[in-house]
């Protein structure tokens, strides 16, 4: 085959540089956007958009420096109106549980959040913006399109088959407690589409973890949990160091591959807690058809 059949195929636009009265064109180039090298996070900020499983009131998901996620009510407070202890910001995408010297701050949606029993004091202005979160809470229930507390199907689904809802998973010498049973971890890459990719992190094609039963909490911590518990880890810690990096960036084998691909969405690990996390805590491995559980 001749090199000529590859010789690439050009559709510029015919122009003449001109406007039709005269005046001259400005060529506008499309930017894609890119994740810097050194940004702290690989998150695109505009897709953080989540709703409060309890008043299900907007709330904006960051990270702190420490990798924690943080549910931020959407809208800029001024600073006047909110007290010190409760400001926030945002800069370069990493959340900052501070103001920032302007006029204007955020504010933590559980701060505001009117389904909470124990609601802190809040100054007027915003007493008044949690009575308007409330009265938003209620046009959803009244129209039906939110219920409190619903879970996700997933997890519910997970129940009836006895896999683990939120499955304990040791890698890279941690060990986390998932958001989802581990066939449903999904991808938080986007795609060239500016999607969220469908694809799950454990493909038909890469090498699984293995359930075991270990200690719930190295042996200085044993005695302060439930009396000599083993419980059910997904050990992925023997796999190989890139293919734990890729389970802990929560990404398919491709995304893995391409690391110019931002996030759509936070790793959903959560630092496990044998105490804290009690009620994830399984002390049976999970099996297969009719014997799950037993
Ligand atoms: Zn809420
Ligand atoms: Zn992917």
């Amino acid at each position: 085959m001749s090199a000529d059949t590859f010789a690439p195929m050009c559709f510029t636009p015919a122009t003449t540089g001109r406007h039709w009265d005269g005046t001259p064109t400005t060529p506008r180039y499309r930017r894609a956007l890119r994740v810097a090298a050194d940004s702290p996070s690989r998150l695109l900020r505009i897709a953080q958009v989540g709703r409060c499983r309890d008043c299900g009131n907007r709330i904006d998901w960051h990270t702190t420096s420490n990798q924690q996620p943080v549910g931020l009510h959407p809208a800029e407070l001024p600073t006047l109106i909110v007290p010190t202890t409760c400001r926030w910001h945002v800069t370069s995408g990493i959340a900052h549980p501070a103001g920032d010297g302007s006029r204007w701050c955020r504010i933590t949606h559980r701060t505001l959040c009117p389904a909470r029993t124990t609601p802190q004091e809040l100054p007027p202005d915003l007493a008044d913006l949690r009575r308007r979160l409330a009265l938003h809470t209620r046009r959803l229930l009244d129209t039906g399109a939110f219920t409190p507390g619903e879970k996700p199907a997933t997890e519910s689904a997970a129940t009836a088959s006895c896999r683990p809802a939120r499955p304990v998973v040791q890698l890279l010498y941690c060990r986390y407690l998932a958001a989802k049973p581990i066939e449903d971890i999904q991808c938080v890459a986007q795609t060239i589409r500016r999607t969220r990719c469908p694809h799950p992190v454990l493909t038909p094609g890469s090498a699984p973890g293995k359930w075991t039963l270990v200690p719930a909490a190295p042996t200085r911590r044993r005695q302060l949990v439930l009396p000599a518990l083993d419980i059910a880890v997904y050990d992925l810690g023997r796999l190989s160091y890139s293919e734990q990096l890729r389970w802990r960036t929560q990404r398919c084998p491709l995304h893995a591959a391409t690391s110019g691909a931002p996030d759509l969405a936070l790793a959903d690990w959560e630092p496990f807690d044998p105490l804290l996390h009690h009620q994830h805590v399984v002390t049976r491995l999970p099996g297969r058809g009719r014997h799950h559980g037993r």
